[in-house]
């Protein structure tokens, strides 16, 4: 089941409710595993510039 973090209370709500079960607030549309993919993505992108950069200092002469 996938949960949704409500904005106002951060109380976890299922998916298929459009407003929060605890103070009645709508929900986000984005669900919280988007933001985690990104995250992810951002980090394989930040380690590829990083072994770059390594590969490019011990490949270039000083
Ligand atoms: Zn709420």
């Amino acid at each position: 089941m996938t949960l949704k973090k409500c904005l106002f209370c951060q109380t976890e709500n299922d998916c298929v409710n459009v407003e929060c079960s605890h103070c009645g607030m709508a929900l986000p549309n984005k669900h919280p595993q988007d933001k985690g993919k990104k995250k992810q993505l951002f980090i394989k992108v930040f380690a590829a510039i990083t072994f770059l950069c390594v590969l490019m200092v011990y490949y270039l002469p000083r």
